[in-house]
């Protein structure tokens, strides 16, 4: 399955912003866009760049499309869906987006980042309704179980996350059995549930041209 595989700090310094997506290294001093804030390139320019109105619709697309792991033919399906449906289109494609099986493992505390919960779901550690799934894009539904494979629960990072998943939050439209690591879709997040890391109005316009 294709990812993107360059340098991750990369794709923050590059957004201008912290887009977490190196899990807890997020939260250190290591943090890359900590140390240099500049994007990459720029050296130590002080000239500030002026961006068009298209380069900030491309910039917006390029967070939603690197918080959530996709490459652009995933993405613009994704965006294609959500047009289709009822609604706000930035809306449905944040909802959309949130609803990925690899997001919910990552919201669930399963992983500490979207990365690491993607190669969780891909080497088939979890499973959806009680069946093996190994397509991190596959999305859940309300009522849906998110579970781990026996096989699975006898790895060592099956052990420490079950000493350690006391201490994480889970998010109001999930829920958590803390003892079974069984995980469930209560509802479908709502917009205002997600913290949103770019402009889907941005993201719209980009696509409309
Ligand atoms: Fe982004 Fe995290 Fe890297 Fe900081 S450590 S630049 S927030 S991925």
């Amino acid at each position: 399955m294709a990812r993107y595989t360059g340098a991750v700090c990369r794709l923050c310094r590059r957004s201008g912003e912290k887009l977490l997506l190196k899990g807890s290294r997020c939260f250190t001093p290591k943090c890359a866009i900590d140390k240099r804030p500049k994007p990459p390139g720029q050296g130590t320019s002080r000239r500030r760049r002026r961006f068009s109105d298209r380069a900030l619709q491309l910039r917006e697309k390029q967070k939603a499309r690197y918080t959530y792991g996709t490459l652009e033919r995933q993405f613009r399906k994704t965006f294609t869906l959500a047009e289709k449906q009822a609604g706000i289109t930035g809306e449905n494609l944040l909802v959309l987006l949130e609803r990925r099986l690899d997001n919910v493992v990552y919201r669930l505390g399963f992983a500490d980042s979207r990365a690491q919960a993607r190669q969780l779901v891909q080497h088939g550690h979890i499973m959806l309704n009680g069946r093996k799934t190994d397509i991190p894009s596959a999305l859940v539904k309300e009522g849906d179980t998110i579970s781990w494979r026996e096989g699975s629960q006898k790895t060592e990072y099956y052990k420490q996350l079950a000493q350690e998943i006391e201490s994480k939050t889970v998010l109001n439209w999930l829920s958590l059995d803390r003892q079974t690591l069984v995980g469930q879709v209560l509802s479908l997040p709502t917009p205002e549930e997600i913290d949103a890391r770019f402009d889907g109005k941005a993201v719209i316009e980009y696509y409309s041209r």
